[in-house]
């Protein structure tokens, strides 16, 4: 069986050519926080794009999935069904206060098109996305992604978006001011693919005030950032602000399903509650992924992951730093984190690439950052053991001394 070959026919050139970089190993199984190649090798998964808060296989996401699986996996859309009832009513109970409409999709992407289309259809005709942000590659989601090489082939994408720095509320009380009313603000509250880039204490604070003080309409991008990664259950908790939009993805689907919500207040969410029929998808909130969401919710309840999220990385970040300051004098730019949202910055893009494999070859896998190409990422899972720690603080220690070796 020639999967390399397979790939070669039939996918897109990128898979291979990144697959490749890291030899003939085929993942083909995973529990927990660890991946076990063809030929019985095992990797610790600090991976995945932050789908893997819960680790892979979560008991309580398999057992809820299998029993809808072999019940009723996908309904009607016309009649009730419990399903997609109770993973919303839960889905709101872990929301910051005030966000109690939701509208389930399948991919971040996705999510933020809805996001984009509640804030167009309240009146504001004009976004204000951030440099370094990602939101996706659909085309309005694609319009907010600030990346020249995403975006050039395929405008002209949607009017009216204007790219600001991130974490500079100067520039955006320019913007709003100069357009009252009709300005929607989309942006993460930690960026990932921008290379975990974390904004100054109290800006989230002023981005809400903003927003409010000049009506705008404000979208966060938790598609990444949510569900306990950051050591809270959002990013939004952190500061304890409440947008109009909050988006949901990657972990909602329990590491098992692609799903991703749209969580909006009652006057937010307006829009699509004046007819049942303008924001729809035949697989939006199906029974099989709202299993997978009640069992991620619930995973993350009864194994008190946030708070797992926050203790594993103010464990994780010091260590992490310190060997990076010690085997990486003239290579390290910086260390950051915010709970397993952790990125080691190099000076240079290939060094990150070629540090990724030395981590492969030292048994974890990590990835790079889309946005931010110099900066490795870590998402490892809430639930790692003890020795899962040590084993990711010890490959890093032997990857980092290769990488100058
Ligand atoms: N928003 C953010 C913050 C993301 O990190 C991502 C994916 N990296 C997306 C949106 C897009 O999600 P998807 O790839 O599921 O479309």
């Amino acid at each position: 069986q020639d999967v390399l070959g397979m790939y070669r026919a039939h996918l897109s050139k990128g898979r291979a050519t990144v697959a490749e970089l890291f030899g003939s190993h085929m993942e083909v199984e995973s529990e927990g926080a660890w991946l076990t190649t063809s030929d019985g090798e095992r990797f610790l998964n600090a991976g995945g794009y932050g789908v893997f808060i819960m680790g892979a296989r979560h008991p309580l996401v398999v057992e809820a999935v299998e029993r809808q699986l072999h019940r009723h996996p996908v309904a009607t859309r016309i009649l009730l069904e419990p399903t997609v009832a109770q993973a919303a009513e839960a889905l709101v109970s872990v929301m910051p206060t005030g966000l109690d409409r939701v509208h389930f999709a399948l991919s971040g992407a996705e999510a933020v098109e809805a996001g984009l289309k509640l804030a167009r259809a309240g009146g504001r005709r004009r976004t204000v996305a951030m440099l370094g942000g990602y939101h996706g590659k659909t085309m309005g989601a694609l319009s907010a992604t600030a990346k020249k090489v995403y975006q050039d082939p395929f405008r002209p994408l949607l009017p009216d978006f204007t790219h600001i720095p991130y974490g500079d509320a100067d520039a955006l009380r320019e913007q709003l001011a100069a357009h009252p009313g009709e300005v929607c603000v989309i942006l993460e509250p930690v960026q990932g693919e921008g290379g975990v880039i974390i904004p100054p204490k109290g800006y989230l604070k002023q981005v809400e005030a903003l927003v409010r003080e000049y009506d705008g309409f404000l979208i966060l991008d938790e598609v990444q950032s949510g569900f306990g990664r950051l050591g809270e259950w959002w990013g939004a908790d952190i500061e304890g602000i409440v947008p109009d939009v909050l988006l949901a993805g990657k972990a909602l689907g329990g590491g098992v399903a692609p799903v991703s919500a749209v969580v909006a207040t009652r006057k937010a969410f307006r829009p699509f509650d004046k007819d049942p029929y303008i924001h729809t998808g035949t697989f939006s909130g199906q029974p099989l992924l709202m299993a997978a969401v009640q069992g991620a919710i619930r995973a993350v309840q009864e194994e008190r992951l946030v708070t797992r999220s926050m203790e594993l990385g103010a464990r994780l970040l010091p260590r992490i730093t310190e060997i990076a300051r010690r085997n990486l004098p003239d290579l390290l730019v910086e260390v950051r984190g915010s709970g397993l949202l952790i990125g080691v910055e190099l000076v240079e893009a290939g060094l990150a690439g070629e540090l990724l494999i030395e981590l492969f070859n030292h048994g974890v896998v990590a990835n790079h950052s889309m946005n931010g190409s110099a900066v490795v990422r870590f998402t490892p899972p809430a639930i790692m053991s003890d020795a899962d720690v040590d084993h990711l603080l010890d490959s890093f220690d032997k990857a980092t001394r290769d990488l100058v070796s």
